[in-house]
């Protein structure tokens, strides 16, 4: 499939690649050993405007369709995923349901802050006893006067403990539950009655901070709530479903990544008096590595077309989800291999890409989640 992209996103695309190789790439090792993203990195990520990517112009970001988006975080996700995940939790889960769903007076209170990276934005779905069943959530929110109070605790919570703002899901009318009774809420860090869980132990993504986030009688005004009382589930699934298109756009970044690396490493590594490149069993794997990864990207730009013309899109969405993130996997274990005992070794990036890739078929949605709503469509119209 084509995508053409008019001569400013061009433009984009390769200021966003000289940013990731020169500025960011020199540093992934040290996010890795350090598990923080120097903040250098966040304020030049501000000045070239990636927290606001998704927001409208009008309310100070510069409103990247899809496609375009898609193509950014596509340059993002070839380096170090850590960096990339505090972005794109921000300018995509976190920040959706405000720019799609919200009233103007939330949008021009909290938006302009939020494109300028000055406000961080995360999305509270998960809980304890409700991952990939999120019908299940217990957070309630009962309505007094012209004011909600939210009680309840969500967890693994993206960029958590570092949000300032962040869109809640919780049970406003237990009876209907998902059916009308789950409503989204934005709520800001300050509020009373919110506190925050310490950072979670990770196997990957350092650099990038998940933690509970608590709920204790917390106070939220009327006018936070975003869309319309009782639709919250609906939300949920609008948000995520173009989330996955995003997170499949990373994945096939990183995979873009692992290819040239394998490449390199194959050419440059001796073995038996050759290039190990040179031999077909090598040359085999990079052959599939790049074939996975163009299907990936065309399924994923299929998706992220749909989002821009106004389709429905969730079957596409978790099909792009489930195969860019199945191919990523893929694609680290062959990198490994190719680079042998060195792949495995904390010193080359592709020992990290190989932990970070493994999330990807986790969370906004697991792959075997993906393959029941990907059956649930099909099964719906034919
Ligand atoms: C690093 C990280 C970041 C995250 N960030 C966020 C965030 O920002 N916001 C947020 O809300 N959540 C976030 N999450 C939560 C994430 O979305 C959930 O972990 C995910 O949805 C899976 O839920 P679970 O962990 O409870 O697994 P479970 O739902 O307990 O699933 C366990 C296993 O059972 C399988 N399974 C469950 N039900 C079925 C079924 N019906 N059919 C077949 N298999 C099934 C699952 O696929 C999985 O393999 C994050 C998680 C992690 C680890």
């Amino acid at each position: 499939m084509t995508i053409t992209l008019n001569k400013e996103m061009l433009q984009m695309k390769n200021m966003i690649r000289n940013f990731v190789e020169k500025e960011v790439e020199p540093y992934a090792q040290q996010i890795e050993e350090e598990d923080v993203i120097p903040q250098h990195l966040v304020e030049k990520s501000k000045e070239l405007g990636l927290f606001g990517i998704s927001i409208p112009e009008q309310y100070g970001g510069i409103g990247l369709n899809a496609v375009e988006k898609a193509t950014v975080l596509e340059q993002l996700g070839r380096t170090h995923n850590g960096f990339v995940s505090l972005i794109s939790a921000h300018t995509g889960i976190g920040s959706t349901g405000l720019v799609k769903l919200a009233s103007e007076h939330l949008k021009n209170k909290y938006l302009p802050e939020m494109a300028a990276g000055n406000k961080i934005a995360a999305f509270a779905l998960s809980e304890p006893g409700a991952g990939s069943d999120a019908t299940n959530l217990t957070t309630s929110a009962v309505k007094k006067g012209d004011y909600w109070v939210m009680n309840g605790t969500k967890h693994f919570i993206t960029n958590g403990p570092i949000a300032d703002v962040y869109t809640v899901f919780a049970l406003t009318d237990k009876e209907k539950g998902a059916k009308g009774g789950i409503t989204a809420f934005l709520i800001e860090r300050d509020f009373p009655g919110l506190t925050v869980g310490k950072k979670d132990k990770k196997m990957g993504l350092r650099g990038s901070y998940t933690s509970q986030v608590i709920f204790e009688d917390c106070i939220i005004p009327e006018e936070n709530v975003i869309g319309e009382v009782g639709m919250g589930y609906m939300s949920a699934l609008k948000i995520l479903g173009e989330g996955r298109v995003g997170l499949a756009a990373r994945a096939v970044g990183s995979c873009g990544k692992l290819i040239e690396l394998s490449a390199k490493y194959a050419k440059e590594r001796i073995q038996f008096g050759k290039p190990i490149a040179d031999n077909q069993a090598i040359q085999w794997m990079l052959a599939d590595m790049a074939t996975e990864t163009e299907a990936a990207r065309a399924l994923t730009m299929m998706a992220a077309q749909k989002i821009d013309e106004g389709k429905k899109v969730i079957k596409e969405a978790s099909m792009a989800k489930l195969f860019a993130s199945d191919v990523f996997n893929r694609v680290a274990d062959k990198a490994v291999q190719i680079h042998g005992g060195m792949g495995y070794m904390a010193e080359y990036p592709v020992e990290r890409f190989y932990r970070d890739a493994r999330i990807t078929k986790i969370y906004e949605g697991t792959n075997e989640i993906q393959r029941l709503i990907i059956a649930r469509n099909i099964l719906e119209v034919c």
